[in-house]
């Protein structure tokens, strides 16, 4: 018994699709923010090197989770324990970027599989088994016919009727 009907495949297909499709543009955004993360990290090394007054550096160690003194005699190990804990955020975002990159990537393989006719697998055929009594003995038969749902393609065309 066939428990696929095609209309119902094409449908949890399309519905696979689109939730790929949204996949991939989340993680697209995902990427973008990141970037732009990264590019501020860039200005925040940049400032704290140069010009930053000591009340900014103050508010920079803060939003960074610092707990270092930012004063005189300390403002350059303040400036260099900033900018150190800003590389490791830039190391991080990095990586994360790889990562999302990498995923996205890995969609192109899911959407492949996607197609992939569920009643038989992707082996465009089913086989069937039957016994046939013979004397004493007891023979298997198996025959094999296209199957119904991918109509012996394995695959599912969303175009074809
Ligand atoms: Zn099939």
């Amino acid at each position: 018994m066939s428990t696929y009907t095609l209309n119902n495949v094409k449908k949890r297909i399309r519905k696979r699709l689109s939730d790929l499709r949204e996949n991939e543009e989340q993680m697209k955004r995902e990427i973008e923010t990141l970037q732009d993360s990264l590019e501020q990290f860039h200005r925040w090394v940049q400032s704290t090197k140069k010009d930053m007054s000591q009340s900014q550096l103050k508010e920079m160690a803060e939003e960074l989770g610092l707990n270092i003194r930012v004063q005189f005699p300390f403002i350059s190990l303040a400036k260099y324990f900033i900018v150190q804990q800003i590389d490791r955020q830039i190391i991080t975002t990095k990586h994360r970027i790889q990562e999302t990159t990498h995923r996205i990537r890995n969609l192109d393989n899911e959407r492949e599989n996607v197609y992939r006719c569920p009643q038989c697998n992707g082996l465009a055929y089913e086989t069937k088994t039957h016994y046939v009594r013979e004397d004493s003995r007891v023979i298997p038969i198996t025959t094999s016919k296209d199957c119904p749902i991918c109509k012996g393609k394995g695959k599912i065309d969303l175009n074809a009727g």
